[in-house]
Order: structure tokens, then sequence, then C-alpha cells
């Protein structure tokens, strides 16, 4: 089977909240695209529920992008402890931790049901399974950590 970097990083070795640079993978005719660890919990400590999480999926996708050019995908990780951020080009992971740490204010502070996208029949996949209680509970507890540019020693994004 293939390696996967993501299997390779030892779990027990991070520091959550954080943002890990994986990769960076270069296409044939150059272009760059860089994959993200965006890891809001301690893995095998703590679990964003399943409706929090999707909840807070839902607003990524439209708050990372309002503060960042290039973003292609954020996806949960099954584990539940973070999100894969795929991007076009080159960032650092200063800019992606207080694009996320700005993003997790917004729905601490900000949010209403109104505001979340795709929550019909028609527009999700599983649209009864979120919570944006347990979301703003979960993103409250995460920005009382602060978020760390360095997966390994904690270095919180200043304001
Ligand atoms: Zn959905």
């Amino acid at each position: 089977m293939a390696k996967v970097e993501s299997f390779e990083l030892d779990h027990t070795k991070v520091k959550a909240p954080y943002v890990r640079l994986i990769t960076v993978e270069e296409g044939p005719k150059g272009d760059k695209i860089s994959n993200f660890d965006l890891r809001l919990v301690q893995p095998n400590k703590n679990a964003i529920p399943t409706g929090g999480l999707h909840t807070i999926e839902h607003l990524l996708a439209s708050l990372l992008r309002d503060r960042m050019d290039g973003v292609i995908d954020c996806s949960p990780f099954g584990c539940r402890t973070g999100f894969h951020l795929i991007m076009w080009g080159e960032h650092s992971t200063t800019e992606v931790a207080r694009a996320l740490r700005d993003s997790l204010k917004e729905i601490r502070d900000d949010i209403t049901w109104d505001d979340v996208p795709g929550t019909t029949i028609k527009t999700c996949g599983n649209y009864r399974d979120h919570s944006l209680f347990t979301a703003k509970e979960w993103c409250r507890d995460i920005l009382a950590e602060g978020i760390s540019d360095d997966p390994f020693e904690r270095h919180v994004v200043a304001d």
C-alpha cells in the first residue's frame, strides 16, 4: 500500500490546537497545491461530536474562503479531531492559523442558524445531523487554548 504522510505522524507528540503543513505537491505544469492539518482538539483525548463538526465544516467552507485566496477544500478527519485544508499555492502556517482563529471566533460570536449554509434536505447529505450549539461550544474551548502555528511547540498566533 502507498505510504501516506498523515499516518506517519506520531499523534502522541503533537500539541493541539495547531496548523501543520503536511505537504506541498507540484503538478506537471508547476502548479503547487498545499495540504494542511488543522488540528482542533488533542488526538486520542478529545473528538468533536459529529453534529458540531458537521456544522463547523459547512461554515469553514465559506469563512476560510472569505479570509484567504486559493482554498480548494476543507474536510473533516474521520477521527473528528480536525480538518484537512487543501489550497492552491504556498501559504505559511501563521497565515492559515490566523484565518482559522478568526473563522472560529466568527462561529463562536456572530453566526446564527440562518447563516449556516447547506442545512436542507436538498443541500446536505445528512441535514438532520447539525448542531450550531455544539459548534459554538467547541469553538469557545478551542479558542481558549489558542491556535498554534507549530504542531509540536505551543506557538499561539498573536491577535
Ligand atoms: Zn453536510
